[in-house]
């Protein structure tokens, strides 16, 4: 009898837990909606440093969503919730545009050869519109395809990898380059991963938080596999999440080529990017 009333109380409980978090996503995906018509969103860019050069070679696109009352709304909460459902292609069409635009007129304007990294989600690779999208967004932005990156995660390519080898090849055929995102945690084989049309494997930064700790060992030899296997391969090796100049240190050791990170760079605003104020005195 005891535990019946409080297996019951805990059905409860979570019941309007369920129901609360359902109503937030239901709010959040309408609010989703009005941002982009009202122009709630906008794009930070990290930068991707080479680790020989030490130079900026490419900046990845980041979602940012400035809610009217919530504030500043993670994409790690609306990224997920625009997947599902056709929201995420509008996003990603939006993001699209936005970073090809701000992309190819800062080359021209600055004489750069920086490169552009954007997210696709597994949504965006199923839409038939996917392919015609960024050949026309690569068109009327004039920006150079070899200059444009897709990044998907492990994990959507895993889903239905001939599918989506099927939309690389397309993709790939336009002159864009591709890469694979949070790579080590989508249990993909070696198998899945050869045949795809792939530039660059990015490590995920699970296993590069592992480098700078007091035993770093087992995550130093994960790293060094995936950085022979990828190389093996002909990827480019970038390696995520670096905080620390140690990791750096590892890292060109174990000969990752580009690394990207807080140790190099937050994600920031164009302005805060390409025109940093300079303070006097500093
Ligand atoms: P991601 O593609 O793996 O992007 C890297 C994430 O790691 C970013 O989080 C970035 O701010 C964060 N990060 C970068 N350096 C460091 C570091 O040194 N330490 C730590 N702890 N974190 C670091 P963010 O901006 O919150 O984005 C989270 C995820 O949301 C992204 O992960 C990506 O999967 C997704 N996302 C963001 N924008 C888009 C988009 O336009 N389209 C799609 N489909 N997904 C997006
Ligand atoms: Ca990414
Ligand atoms: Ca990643
Ligand atoms: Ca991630």
């Amino acid at each position: 009898y005891q535990a019946k009333t409080r297996g019951r109380g805990r059905y409860e409980f979570f019941d309007v837990e369920l129901r609360q978090r359902i109503q937030r996503e239901l709010r959040l995906e309408q609010d989703l909606r009005e941002a982009l018509r009202d122009g709630q969103l906008w794009v930070a860019y990290q930068p991707v440093v080479d680790l020989r050069s030490g130079r900026t070679v490419a900046v990845e696109g980041l979602m940012r969503w400035q809610h009217p009352t919530q504030g500043a709304v993670p994409p790690g909460e609306f990224i997920p919730l625009a997947e599902e459902s056709d929201l995420i292609n509008h996003v990603g069409d939006y993001m699209l545009r936005t970073t090809t635009a701000e992309i190819a007129a800062r080359r021209r304007r600055n004489g750069i050869d920086t490169r552009l990294t954007v997210n696709l989600s597994a949504r965006q690779l199923d839409d038939a519109t996917l392919v015609d999208t960024v050949r026309e967004t690569l068109r009327t932005t004039g920006l150079d395809p070899g200059a444009l990156c897709l990044e998907i995660t492990e994990s959507a390519l895993v889903r239905e990898p001939d599918a989506a080898a099927e939309v690389l090849t397309q993709l790939r055929a336009l002159g864009v380059r591709l890469a694979i995102d949070d790579f080590g945690t989508g249990y993909s084989s070696l198998a899945q991963l050869w045949r795809l049309p792939l530039d660059t494997l990015k490590i995920d930064r699970s296993f590069v938080a592992g480098l700078g700790a007091d035993d770093h060992k087992d995550a130093e030899a994960i790293v060094t596999s995936i950085v022979r296997m990828a190389h093996a391969l002909g990827l480019t090796v970038i390696a995520e999440g670096v905080e620390h100049e140690r990791q750096v240190t590892i890292l060109r050791e174990l000969g990752c080529d580009q690394a990207q990170g807080y140790y190099f760079g937050k994600p920031v605003s164009r302005e805060e990017l390409f025109d940093p104020v300079v303070h006097p005195g500093r």
